[in-house]
């Protein structure tokens, strides 16, 4: 029997929905990008799209890929003292000459709803309250929604970014998921047997078909978060999905899957701006 597909698109409308029939809006989100990176350009396009979907304001700043430092700087510190905004992303990559580490550091922490600052990554590691990174919180909407069992599990994530792979072995293995984590990188010797024993096995290298049929558990749980192009120029994951989807009881699709629920958490993130009159 083929997979269940685990629907990030739905999981995402259901949180944006929320939003939008609640009685209070979001505070404004602003997204600063850097340059002309044509993949930023999608990802920004999914934002405003998203922002527009719950009536929350959005304001995309694109600054020349020469800027100064100082110029960001100062961009940035105008929104940090701007109560109407709610959310400020330095959306990656940025040009070279830039300190990207610097920069969202500098974005105070309640308005750093990509969770990615220090004062966010040192909430996450300690269990104190912070945005977490969206695509690892997106995650973990989407295993909750499907009612996917973690206690006990073997999970095995493939890739250890700041951005997903990590944040992901925390929340996955803390007290309140208590699963049991492997965290692979480009060097890990025995990748296809580490998998194969994963009841649940997220992805997110950015590697097209680096997961194969013969690397997956049967009934094993399938995360794609790997976003690529194949050679045809189409949108797909890291996962054999054809393959695969005939082995595991659950897959998420790429399109579809991860992405719409990391966009969807980022707006959650948000907070509500006071009613009127108050
Ligand atoms: P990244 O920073 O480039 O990290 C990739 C990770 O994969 C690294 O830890 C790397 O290991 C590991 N890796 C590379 N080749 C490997 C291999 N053959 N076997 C095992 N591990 C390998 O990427 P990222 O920012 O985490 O993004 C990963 C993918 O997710 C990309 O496709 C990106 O577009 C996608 N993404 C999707 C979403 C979404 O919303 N769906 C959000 C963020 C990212 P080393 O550390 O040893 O180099």
């Amino acid at each position: 029997m083929s997979a269940i597909i685990l629907n990030g698109k739905v999981v995402a409308d259901e949180i944006l929905d929320t939003i939008q029939s609640s009685k209070c809006a979001k505070k404004d989100l602003v997204i600063i990008s850097i340059g002309d990176d044509p993949a930023s350009e999608v990802y920004v396009r999914n934002k405003i799209r998203a922002c527009a979907k719950c009536k929350t304001v959005c304001y995309h700043i694109n600054l020349p890929a020469n800027v100064l430092e100082s110029k960001v700087n100062s961009i940035i510190d105008r929104f940090n003292a701007d109560p109407f905004v709610g959310g400020i992303i330095l959306q990656l990559p940025i040009p070279k000459h830039l300190n990207s580490r610097q920069l969202i550091n500098r974005i105070k922490p309640e308005k750093d709803v990509d969770g990615l600052s220090l004062a966010n990554m040192g909430a996450l590691y300690t269990g104190m309250p912070g945005h977490r990174p969206c695509t690892a919180e997106g995650v973990i909407r989407l295993l909750d929604f499907y009612h996917i069992e973690t206690h006990g599990k073997h999970v095995v994530i493939v890739g250890r970014s700041e951005l997903v792979g990590r944040p992901l072995a925390v929340l996955l293995s803390d007290k309140f998921r208590n699963a049991t984590v492997s965290l692979c990188n480009s060097r890990t010797s025995n990748l296809k047997e580490l998998c194969k024993q994963a009841d649940i096995l997220i992805s997110a290298v950015g590697s097209p078909k680096l997961i194969t049929a013969d690397m997956v558990k049967k009934d094993a749980i399938i995360i794609d978060v790997g976003i690529n192009r194949d050679e045809k120029g189409k949108l797909c994951g890291d996962v054999d999905y054809e393959n695969v989807k005939e082995i595991a009881y659950g897959i998420t699709p790429v399109p579809g899957g991860v992405g719409p629920l990391t966009v969807a958490t980022l707006i959650h993130h948000l907070p509500f701006a006071p009613l009127k009159g108050d």
